[in-house]
């Protein structure tokens, strides 16, 4: 039997997801067509496919999907979480359906803006293709002139997570620590492999070859331990392994642990509202450093990023070598946990002003963890103007960048006080939430 296998990404404003099924006998592979006609029409013996990849929620779709669930959910399990998804959804709103996830990020970018525009209300109302015939002189102050002009004025890059990834040349004679400026010639090692993104965080595949072994020692004793206090609590939730295998932690007051798929947390401070809200406290063991969690994100962008935008960068590459400077004004960092959008293993999106006249930050970065989304800006470029130090800078930011406003629930918050404390995490049962 042949195409006993159906696979979909889905790609929605909240987010992304994937649905495999298998076929392994007549009843199945009825379920597998079944599925697809949902999506797909069919016209003679054959499904009509549109090459936009662009898919409309219906009341119709979503009875049919409803219907489909109660039929097949033996048979076909994810399709709770489908039916799920899209009964969340609004009837109107676009979404893209494609048979493999995008890997490179032009194809990533190209579904999230076709998405974007499938949910822009003129182009809905119209149905009317967007075509750069239409720009007018008023084409930068709507929604799609500004989507357009983020794609002119800015580069965007994210490191495939999927293969290895490596940043910078090969032969270690030929490399240049990004941090320090060393070179084997200067007497700079480079003998050890240095992650983009630190391995305890998830990161397989992202290697920085342009960061020596003395940097990378210094990053890994100062700011990554607190980039992994940080990140401790939610490696024990959803069971992320690190090279030393699952999480253990104990804490003063309890302990966490990861085993057989399934969370377990003991704290002698759990607090139960009226509404029956659970709240679990943990004080931490470790030491935390809120400067040094803030640094260790741009410290990731920094390894990343295109070479040649470093020397206007000087300055932050000097903020980030001294550990007793916290930084004066340093821009607000955005948070977000999105329960739809989760990732498998930890992924930054480096977005980089190449236009001088836009007053947009000259290096915007995403990093995604799991379900949580960090959003920030590179401190003390030369090409910026703005500090982005206040809610109202970040608002108008989001107006630049329209798929961050998508999402809602981004709380801000500064990361400027460099002092080692033991921090307390409340775990919020409700919701998975976790705060310091
Ligand atoms: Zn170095």
């Amino acid at each position: 039997m042949k195409n006993n296998k159906l696979q979909y990404y889905f790609h929605t404003l909240s987010g992304s997801f994937e649905l495999s099924v298998e076929a392994h006998n007549k009843e199945s592979s009825a379920a597998l067509y079944e599925l697809h006609s949902i999506f797909f029409e069919i016209e003679g013996n054959w499904f009509v496919y549109d090459d936009s990849n662009i898919h409309y929620v219906t009341m119709k779709m979503k009875e049919e999907l409803r219907l489909y669930t109660n039929k097949y959910r033996q048979i076909v399990p994810q399709i709770n979480q489908l039916n799920a998804k899209i009964s969340h959804m609004n009837c109107g709103e676009g979404f893209a359906l494609l048979p493999v996830k995008p890997v490179s990020t032009i194809d990533r970018l190209r579904v999230e803006a076709a998405v974007l525009e499938s949910n822009l209300p003129n182009r809905k109302s119209t149905g009317d293709d967007f075509s750069s015939d239409d720009i007018g002189d008023d084409f930068f102050s709507d929604d799609i002139g500004k989507f357009r002009l983020q794609i002119q004025g800015y580069n965007f890059f994210s490191p495939r997570v999927d293969v290895k990834t490596k940043i910078g040349p090969s032969r270690r004679q030929d490399r240049k620590c990004r941090f320090c400026g060393g070179t084997s010639q200067t007497g700079a090692k480079f003998k050890k492999k240095a992650h983009a993104i630190p391995e305890s965080i998830g990161n397989k595949n992202i290697i920085c070859n342009e960061e020596c072994d003395a940097c990378n020692e210094f990053f890994g004793v100062t700011y990554e331990k607190s980039l992994v206090e940080y990140f401790n609590i939610y490696r024990v939730i959803d069971g992320v392994k690190s090279k030393e295998g699952y999480p253990r932690i104990s804490y003063q007051n309890g302990y966490a642990f990861h085993s057989n798929g399934v969370a377990q947390v003991y704290s002698e401070d759990i607090i139960e509202d009226e509404h029956g809200n659970v709240q679990i406290k943990l004080k931490s063991n470790e030491y935390f450093n809120e400067n040094y969690f803030y640094k260790s994100l741009c410290k990731m962008a920094l390894s990343v990023i295109d070479v040649n935008e470093l020397p206007s960068l000087q300055r932050t590459l000097k903020w980030l070598m001294d550990k007793y400077e916290a930084g004066v004004d340093l821009p607000l960092v955005g948070m977000l946990i999105s329960p739809a959008g989760y990732e498998s293993e930890p992924k930054i999106i480096i977005i980089n002003r190449v236009d001088d006249s836009l007053s947009s930050p000259h290096v915007l970065c995403e990093l995604r963890v799991g379900y949580y989304k960090f959003l920030f800006i590179l401190p003390y470029s030369d090409k910026d103007e703005l500090k982005y130090s206040s809610k109202n800078e970040m608002e108008e930011l989001f107006k630049v960048f329209p798929q961050f406003s998508t999402d809602v629930g981004w709380i801000y918050k500064k990361f400027s006080v460099n002092k080692m404390v033991k921090p307390v995490f409340a775990v919020n049962l409700n919701n998975s939430q976790v705060e310091p």
